[in-house]
């Protein structure tokens, strides 16, 4: 099971959560942002890109 890393993009905390699903979200337990940073420990998926993906699909 996949355990992600989050930072918060609001007040700068670090956590952890079990994911059972790719795309599930995560808030902040902290402050309860949602607006937090997966960081993937594990995988070399370092690409740099800030997620604002240029297409959409409908
Ligand atoms: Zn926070």
């Amino acid at each position: 099971m996949p355990i992600y890393e989050f930072t918060c993009e609001q007040c700068g905390h670090e956590f952890s959560v079990l994911v059972r699903r790719m795309g599930d979200s995560a808030a902040c337990p902290e402050c309860h942002s949602e607006h937090v940073k997966r960081r993937m420990s594990g995988f070399a998926a370092h690409g740099g890109k800030t997620g604002s993906g240029g297409y959409a699909p409908t």
